[in-house]
């Protein structure tokens, strides 16, 4: 896989502490902030964790930056081990949300402030705050972009051929992007105007799981795809199909490619992450959109949040209704994520220093 990340892709948003709006005021208390990730298999989890304990490193914390390979236990016993160390913030990004009750409830009762990154920590009172991309945004941009790409808010009628796919069952994030798509979509689907050949429909949107990729692995994808096109397309071409993530994208796009569609008959392919090699795929047309969430923001975001927590200042938060763990509502800072597709590659990856023109082979 292209794992290449470049430092640029890595550098700071933030000159210096001004631009972060952050308090300037004392000196800084100092102090540990342990960082659990859920993997270093998909690319943006490397961006995540490098720029953060970056962040967090140049505000003078120390940070203990864990991967966890997507084993649930793994990252249990890392979090267990972090809480030995006494930090002052746990910064978690879940591969289970349901999964981490217990050794956070040992984290609180130990005064560690947690922190939900990117994906919510659901059941369980302990967890103080979460910060995150806009989750159901993400999933409504999938679904206007394929709306509005295939003339279905002008009136076009079709019937159009589209294949649903959503993200790993135990990620609560894919509900939500699994949500906004389908409230986009799901008339197109009543009304006629979108088929499903492989009935893989959920007939109703808290079914999002039955059509979900664990652990949002591409060859899982890519083969439940080539599945579909070879059992109800012999006679169709697929117009659309909703993927909730890059990796998942990649796997389809192979699919896609295997199966023999290319320049002429390329479906309309959503994707998530600004991954470098999904924006190669849309810059060589075999993928059509993605929504960039960048990765410099929310570590900016969080770390400043942590500084807040740690000096014992007003914490930033801008949504205390919309997530909603189980048993607490978590206050969130939510982020606005971006379109990008073919003509804002450059305007909005490559002038922000996100990648460079060389990164995309432009
Ligand atoms: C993240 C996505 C990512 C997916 C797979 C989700 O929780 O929000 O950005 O593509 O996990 O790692």
């Amino acid at each position: 896989t292209t794992l290449s990340i470049s430092l640029t892709a890595c550098s700071s948003t933030r000159g210096d502490d001004d631009a972060s709006g952050k308090s300037e005021e004392g000196s800084n208390p100092g102090g540990l902030v342990g960082v659990s990730m859920p993997t270093k298999s998909l690319e943006r989890w490397n961006r995540d964790g490098a720029h953060l304990k970056e962040n967090l490193e140049s505000d003078g914390y120390n940070v203990s930056l864990q991967y966890a390979d997507n084993k649930v236990e793994q990252q249990i016993s890392q979090i267990q081990n972090m809480i030995n160390e006494d930090p002052d913030v746990l910064v978690v990004a879940s591969i289970d949300g349901s999964a981490l009750g217990p050794v956070l409830d040992q984290a609180k009762a130990q005064g560690i402030t947690v922190f939900a990154y990117d994906r919510l920590i659901l059941d369980t009172e302990s967890v103080d705050y979460y910060a995150t991309f806009d989750n159901y945004q993400v999933g409504q941009l999938q679904g206007q972009y394929i709306e509005s790409t295939l003339g279905l808010d002008e009136g076009e009628e079709g019937p159009f051929n589209f294949e649903p796919f959503s993200g790993s069952p135990d990620d609560n994030n894919a509900r939500f992007f699994f949500e906004g798509a389908w409230d986009v979509l799901q008339p197109y689907i009543e009304s006629g105007v979108l088929e499903v050949p492989s009935g893989k429909d959920p007939k109703s949107v808290d079914d999002w799981q039955s059509i979900g990729i664990q652990a949002w692995m591409a060859p899982a994808a890519q083969s439940e795809m080539e599945t579909r096109l070879n059992s109800f397309y012999q006679d169709k071409k697929v117009d659309a199909v909703l993927a909730p993530n890059d990796a998942l994208a990649l796997g389809i796009s192979q699919a896609l490619e295997s199966d023999g569609y290319g320049e002429d008959d390329w479906p309309v392919l959503t994707g998530q992450d600004a991954d470098q090699s999904s924006v190669q795929n849309i810059i060589a047309g075999k993928q059509t959109m993605t929504v960039w969430k960048d990765t410099r923001a929310l570590g900016d975001q969080v770390a400043k949040m942590v500084d807040q927590i740690i000096r014992g200042d007003e914490v930033e938060v801008n949504d205390t209704e919309s997530y909603d763990n189980g048993e607490i509502v978590v206050p969130s800072y939510l982020l606005t994520p971006i379109v990008i597709t073919e003509d804002n590659v450059e305007s909005e990856l490559v002038d922000s220093g996100f990648y460079s023109a060389e990164d995309l082979g432009l």
